[in-house]
């Protein structure tokens, strides 16, 4: 049996997402088929595209999705069929079908929605463990977000704030600025008409964290307002790659500390996914964590939701409907 998904048989701009035929996939040991309800978009979905993230073609895109478990493979006991489920960091989700590692799925609880958990599992838990691991927020510091109305932007400036920073955010337009603020930045800078490192020295002695996901056009800018013994966080590069830098910059800027992480690395045990997984969806369940779902779109206007969100354009989460 046939069913839609995107398929990519060669990398490229967004005209390679077609909505193709394909056969429905079937469980292997360990895994369960799930029928999707909704796949998040996400910016790693857009370096897979390209090919900055190499993998062999043809594949089926997105990394994030909730659904209903309609078959599980030998030896899965976890999960059975009728389970809501999430999930995040496997291939294939911009699909009506997916099959993923039943050691991946998370139970979607009560109350929340399909949307409401595809959305969440993959930008909340990256900013779960930026806040709370990679660099872990004490009250009192000052932290920068770039980005700060984006996907990731919005839930780890709410993250930073509750757990007592002083934050910083730079943002495109005036309307990402007030999506911003509403999400608690003390500081939000338009970059597009300010300077965001000299904004950042009028009001700070130097930062405890920079969160930096632009990449190309911030690094070192970003390095240039931290503290003495501060942590940059360069967890992904929307503007380009960060090309290889002299690291005795780290020293004569004062022993600061640079760190490249990943979502996979924060959440690679079962216990380390459930913790942050559960953190996240009771947040949402409970109002404490506001997810901003800005735009749905038909699976097969994939390549449309590409372009929206390389053009900048996005606020929030956009999704994948099949
Ligand atoms: P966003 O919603 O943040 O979208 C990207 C935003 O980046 C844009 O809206 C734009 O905001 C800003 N931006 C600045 N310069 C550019 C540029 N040249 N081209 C495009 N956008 C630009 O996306 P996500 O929340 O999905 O992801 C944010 C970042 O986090 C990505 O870099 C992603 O790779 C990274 N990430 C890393 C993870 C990890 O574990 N390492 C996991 C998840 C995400 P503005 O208009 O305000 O400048």
């Amino acid at each position: 049996m046939s069913v839609k998904a995107i398929e990519i048989t060669a990398t490229g701009g967004p005209d390679v997402l077609v909505l193709r035929d394909v056969a429905k996939p079937v469980p292997g040991p360990g895994q369960a088929l799930v029928r999707i309800e909704a796949s998040g978009v996400n910016f790693i979905d857009v370096y897979v595209r390209e090919g900055r993230y190499p993998a062999q073609l043809p594949l089926i895109p997105g990394q994030e999705a909730a659904g209903t478990v309609v078959e599980v493979g030998d030896g899965v006991t976890t999960v059975k069929a009728g389970d809501r489920v999430a999930w995040c960091s496997v291939l294939g989700t911009y699909a009506e079908y997916a099959v993923a590692p039943a050691d991946r799925l998370v139970a979607i609880p009560a109350g929340i929605s399909s949307e409401q958990a595809a959305a969440a599992m993959l930008q909340g838990m990256t900013a779960h463990y930026l806040s709370h691991a990679t660099y872990p927020i004490r009250k009192g510091d000052e932290v920068l977000i770039h980005a700060g109305a984006g996907g990731v932007g919005l839930l780890l400036t709410q993250m930073a704030k509750s757990l007592g920073a002083r934050v910083f955010t730079t943002v495109s337009t005036e309307e990402k600025a007030a999506l911003s603020r509403e999400a608690g930045a003390d500081v939000v800078i338009n970059y597009q008409t300010d300077d965001f490192a000299v904004e950042v020295r009028k009001q700070s002695a130097g930062l405890h964290a920079v969160y930096d996901s632009v990449g190309k056009t911030t690094f070192d800018q970003s390095l240039s307002v931290l503290r003495p013994r501060g942590m940059m966080v360069l967890y992904g590069g929307s503007s380009g790659a960060v090309p290889p830098f002299d690291v005795m910059k780290l020293a004569s800027l004062g022993s600061l500390f640079v760190t490249r992480p990943t979502l996979p690395a924060y959440t690679a045990s079962r216990a380390e996914l459930e913790t942050r997984a559960t953190d996240v969806l009771q947040g949402i369940a409970k109002g404490t964590l506001k997810l901003r779902l800005e735009h749905t779109y038909p699976l097969a206007e994939a390549a449309q939701a590409h372009r929206d969100l390389e053009g900048r354009k996005t606020t929030g989460k956009i999704l994948l409907v099949p």
